[in-house]
């Protein structure tokens, strides 16, 4: 995808997810699709406040082999049933396999990992009039979970994507990370904003994805990593995070109430330089994060565009201290990752993703890169926490259609 090699991987791995779909369902699928991960450079909680966001798709996706039940030709053919397996598995080998009805589809009726394809099944049919046969469908990510990667988002991408393209839907990538939203939301019961699907749906080689939450105009800004020996480091730190939990929602609420009170639809519609002294001093702070982070997100997507990708960092880790002291929501372990790497020798580093657990991120000259991994696990185990994921990540390509190249199809 993002790179002749990764193209190549990224064929193999489908080529092989089609052979073990045969061995799984006993028939070939209709094909395979690929959604990636994503990583926010820069643009946190702003999604839901109707802000800017700057996010890219990575060099980690789920990948779907698909096949629709087909009239006349399957035994199960007149049925509604979506059959699924993961090679995803906490515990030990094996799939983890999960099955639902298309037919009369309600939350709370696919539990678990399924409940993502149900929930894009559900808002196809609740928001986009279509209804869905039976399928049956193996699933294969190299996105970490849990992780703040995003791992949910690819799953549900890679299934609307799959879908669009089986039924015929005609659906357009905004429409579709509106869809994948509605799935979340309505089905999941995860109040998340548009972000993370827009960024799988809409993601570049080489490049970030600009995105204003209020219009849904995007533009890729270039992140040329590579050609200016930089990296950017994923610093997983095995905390979980929890968009479920209460910390997530009550973010919300607070940025809704100080909008209110300021007199405004959402945040986007408050001046950056706004009086906020009648607020009370937790809405104050708040409020302040979200102002400050759209113009952070404005000057960076500036920078990029004026080829200046070696001036992001102190705008990364400027977002990093809003994040944790205005907007409360980082946690000891990426606070310690952001510390640790900066001090090691990073350009800049932030948390990434919605917080309380999760990856932070770090930008590392490549010849800074050994020197940040050591100074970043030591002060891990110093401190007595779990040992962090530390990986590097590419911008990809966003979701699509994997052309099978020819052992796959044997
Ligand atoms: P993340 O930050 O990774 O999106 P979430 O908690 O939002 O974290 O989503 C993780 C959930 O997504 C998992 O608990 C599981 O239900 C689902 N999921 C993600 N990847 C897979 C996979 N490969 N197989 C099965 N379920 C998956
Ligand atoms: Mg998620």
């Amino acid at each position: 995808m993002s790179t002749a090699t990764s193209a190549t991987n990224l064929e193999e791995r489908a080529g092989a997810l089609a052979r073990r779909f045969a061995g799984v369902f006993g028939a070939e699928p209709d094909g395979v699709w690929c959604a990636p991960g994503r990583v926010n450079l820069i643009g946190e909680h702003t999604d839901y406040n109707n802000g800017f966001v700057l996010p890219f798709a990575i060099d980690r996706s789920a990948l779907v082999a698909v096949r629709l039940r087909r009239p006349g030709q399957d035994p199960e053919a007149d049925t509604d049933v979506v059959r699924l397996a993961s090679t995803y598995a906490q515990k030990g080998l094996g799939l983890t396999r999960a099955e639902f009805s298309t037919g009369g589809l309600e939350p709370g009726l696919a539990a678990d990992w399924a409940a993502y394809p149900a929930g894009v099944v559900y808002a196809l049919a609740q928001h986009a009039g279509a209804s869905v046969p039976g399928f049956d469908l193996l699933l294969d990510s190299t996105v970490p979970v849990g992780a703040g990667l995003s791992s949910s988002h690819a799953v549900e991408v890679a299934v609307i994507v799959a879908l669009n393209d089986l039924l015929g839907l005609g659906l357009d990538r905004p429409g579709m990370a509106r869809l994948t939203q509605y799935a979340e939301n309505e089905f999941v019961g995860a109040p998340t904003g548009i972000m993370d699907q827009s960024a799988s749906l809409m993601g570049a080689e080489g490049g970030a994805l600009f995105l204003d939450c209020r219009s849904l105009d995007s533009e890729i800004v270039p992140l040329p990593l590579a050609e200016h020996g930089l990296s950017v480091l994923v610093m997983d730190t095995r905390v979980e995070h929890s968009h479920s939990d209460g910390g997530y929602s009550a973010r919300r609420q607070s940025c809704e109430r100080g909008a209110a009170a300021l007199g405004a639809e959402s945040l986007r519609e408050v001046p950056a330089d706004a009086d906020l002294s009648g607020l009370d001093r937790q809405t104050q702070r708040r409020v302040r994060h979200i102002l400050s982070e759209n113009q952070r997100v404005l000057q960076v997507a500036q920078k990029l565009r004026d080829g200046a990708v070696d001036s992001i960092g102190e705008l990364l880790t400027a977002s990093h201290i809003s994040l944790r002291d205005d907007f409360e929501v980082s946690c000891p372990e990426l606070d310690l990752a952001v510390d640790a790497a900066l001090a090691a020798g990073a350009m800049g580093a932030r948390m990434t993703g919605g917080g309380f657990g999760g990856s932070a991120i770090a930008l590392v000259r490549h010849d800074d890169e050994d020197a940040v991994r050591a100074g970043v696990l030591s002060a891990f185990a110093d401190k007595g926490f779990r040992e962090p994921a530390l990986f590097t990540v590419l911008p990809a390509d966003g979701a699509g259609h994997v052309q099978l190249t020819a052992p796959g199809r044997q």
